[in-house]
């Protein structure tokens, strides 16, 4: 049985303030059992994220983080360094870094790699763009990042996988449950024949404009074991709307 498991991705978002007031929002009422959730602020803004969450059960990642553990890479933030300040995840792989940093599979494979040596739980992101979904290319392109992403990895043990078709990201498009569901049973195929052990156990996320009108429905497949959020992660309202889909 897989834990449902609703992650907060902020992005370039935030201020002291408003993270005081989003907080205050999203940790006030009672914690929902059974659904684990946790928020991914920019690296500044972890200090006072992970203080303010110190005593709920609510848990914190970063957003990316470097390929290597310590060195001459000038705005890198290590590993290591995260998982010291008390981070459990690290979202790797998200489109916006491919899309506006060039990063490869080979790049996230080396950071998904220096991630779990320092204790942290990967969120491994991949997804197809529309034009390679209407060109009948999307499982292909899935599988061949998610191969990418984990070569190397004979465990599966510490990661999630969250599929973010790229058209659908901040369009206010989502995947149908049956999209998405149809991508998450190839995912699931991928993942046995990397590791059969622990493939059924692997969480998979389903990303791209989820909201609290469509979360339930995503959360209904066999095989969407949680969100990773974008925009509506950014109102509590919003938020625990969809951590409440998740837990009905
Ligand atoms: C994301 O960028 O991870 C994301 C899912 O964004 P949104 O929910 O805004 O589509």
């Amino acid at each position: 049985m897989r834990q449902l498991l609703v992650v907060g991705n902020w992005k370039m978002n935030g201020s002291r303030a408003s993270i005081n007031s989003l907080l205050d929002g999203l940790l006030s009422g009672p914690a929902v059992a059974g659904t684990e959730v946790a928020v991914c602020p920019t690296y500044v803004h972890l200090p006072q994220v992970l203080a303010l969450c110190a005593a709920s059960a609510m848990t914190v990642g970063a957003q990316d983080c470097s390929h290597m553990q310590s060195g001459a890479y000038t705005g890198e933030v290590a590993p290591g360094m995260l998982a010291e300040l008390g981070c459990r995840w690290v979202i790797l792989g998200h489109s916006e870094r491919r899309q506006y940093h060039g990063e490869s599979d080979a790049l996230v494979a080396a950071k998904v790699a220096v991630a779990i040596e320092a204790g942290l739980q990967p969120i491994v992101c991949v997804g197809e763009t529309r034009e390679q979904r209407e060109a009948g290319e999307a499982q292909r392109v899935v599988s061949a990042q998610l191969k990418g992403a984990l070569q190397g990895q004979a465990s599966l043990n510490a990661l999630v996988v969250a599929y973010e078709p790229v058209w659908a990201i901040g369009t206010g498009l989502t995947a149908t449950p049956e999209q998405a569901q149809e991508m998450h049973e190839c995912i699931r195929a991928c993942l046995e024949s990397i590791d059969g052990a622990d493939a059924q156990a692997t969480r998979l996320l389903y990303g791209g404009s989820v909201k609290a009108d469509n979360a339930a429905q995503l959360f209904a497949q066999p095989d969407i074991d949680g969100a990773l959020v974008g925009g509506a992660a950014l109102q509590a309202a919003d938020f625990k709307a969809i951590i409440a889909a998740a837990a009905a």
